[in-house]
């Protein structure tokens, strides 16, 4: 048994240039590294992002968070870095709040991944697999990718409402082979987007995403329409849409410059689904509109995937089970702070045939820890942003290496 010795943690930044935290561990066999991401347009169901509210980094210094390590170090040195529910637990009861907002969701979600990382190196195992021994998946498949190729909303800006237009390159053999179909439909959206508005738009937003000068929703699909159509990728590229619906909602949905009611909204989606064959739509109301969850689950026949209303939290997945709000979960660790908690709702809402799909945040690192989460958990799709940027890229080139792994060693 490889025990920790003891737990540090630093303030580094991320892909926005806004601090964020990183655990080491140290056991008797190495030191092992973890980074937490950090979200832009953040649900307010989310655990608590512990910031110092002070001076530095605009208030956004992440002090307090690296100064609770120190505690968090005393808690757990001397327990055995294999026993990963043992450590989140323990963590969990030293917070001992509904959100994590004694020691930060942020502080504790990064010694859970580092400990991960730790008992993966113990056991001799990937860490990819050492998730499946965790979560008690034997099956390891490459996801399939949601590559956010047009950036608006919070992470862009334009005057586009929607956050996220994403392709989904799902009818391929290999997970290398939708990379490079989805990387070829990148590259010939810039030269469309070059071509049509100039030098200026194809500059990218916080995923990697283009950020050209559009007014509305359908103009963006239609250029995404047009990169499939022209790269010879039409029926095996399909287009997703991630709405993040609870930035454009105050009371009644402002999008692109037009007001919408809850039922209106749900018009607008079904005509764009039948336009452009959309596939999935991620957060298409507000995070607390169940009743425009249930409609469009039940009404429209896509892929519906609850981001801010589920928060990544087994009591929001149940309540949406309960409502039938939903059919697909994203699954975002930070979202509720460990990586025990993380696994557990990713089983419910498996065990529900319910979709899962790892996902970064807008504000990311070179951490690659979610591509082994989602091969880990054998869930089947990723969201991991344009194919561009390196915090963007590095998730991708780990999927690569792991479909190797997997090869030559089963
Ligand atoms: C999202 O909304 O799915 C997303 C990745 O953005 P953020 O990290 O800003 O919440
Ligand atoms: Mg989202």
């Amino acid at each position: 048994m490889s025990s920790i010795r003891y737990v540090i943690a630093r303030e580094i930044l991320d892909s926005r240039g806004i601090p964020t935290i990183e655990a080491e561990i140290f056991t008797n066999s190495g030191s092992y590294t973890a980074d937490v991401p950090s979200g832009t347009s953040s649900g307010i169901h989310e655990a608590f992002e512990l910031r110092d509210n002070k001076s530095r980094y605009s208030g956004k210094g992440v002090k307090l968070a690296v100064k609770n390590m120190e505690k968090i170090s005393h808690k757990i040195t001397g327990m055995d870095v294999t026993n990963q529910k043992g450590i989140d637990n323990a963590l969990i009861a030293m917070d001992g709040t509904e959100n994590k907002s004694k020691l930060g969701a942020n502080a504790i979600l990064a010694v859970s991944l580092a400990a991960a990382r730790a008992g993966a190196a113990e056991s001799k195992l990937k860490l990819y697999e050492y998730i499946g021994t965790l979560s008690g998946n034997k099956k390891f498949t490459l996801p399939v990718p949601y590559m956010n190729i047009i950036n608006g909303g919070m992470h862009a800006g334009s005057e586009l409402s929607i956050q996220e237009f994403l392709i989904v390159p799902k009818n391929f053999q290999t997970f290398s082979r939708a990379l490079r179909a989805g990387t070829e439909i990148y590259s010939d959206l810039k030269k469309i987007i070059l071509a049509r508005y100039g030098n200026f738009a194809i500059n990218v937003g916080y995923e990697g995403g283009f950020v050209p000068p559009l007014q509305n929703t359908e103009e963006a699909l239609q250029l995404i329409q047009k990169a499939i159509n022209s790269s010879g990728y039409s029926g095996k590229v399909f287009i997703a849409m991630d709405a993040a619906a609870s930035s454009f909602y105050h009371e009644k949905y402002f999008l692109d410059r037009k007001i919408y009611s809850s039922d209106q909204l749900l018009e607008f989606y079904r005509k764009l689904v039948q336009d452009y064959g959309i596939i999935s739509i991620e957060d298409p109301f507000d995070e607390d509109d169940w009743n425009g969850f249930s409609k469009i689950t039940q009404e429209i026949p896509i892929q519906v995937v609850g981001d801010d209303l589920l928060s990544t939290n087994v009591k929001r997945i149940q309540e949406a089970l309960n409502k039938k709000a939903c059919n697909c979960l994203l699954l975002k660790a930070n979202q509720i702070g460990t990586l025990t908690e993380t696994i557990e709702a990713a089983k419910l809402a498996m065990k529900n045939n319910w979709r899962v799909i790892v996902s970064h945040r807008s504000g990311d690192t070179s951490d690659s820890f979610i591509a082994d989460l989602a091969v880990g958990l054998g869930c089947g799709q990723i969201k991991a942003g344009a194919p561009c940027r390196g915090e963007r890229t590095e998730k991708y080139n780990q999927l690569l290496r792991i479909s190797e792994h997997i090869k030559i060693f089963g």
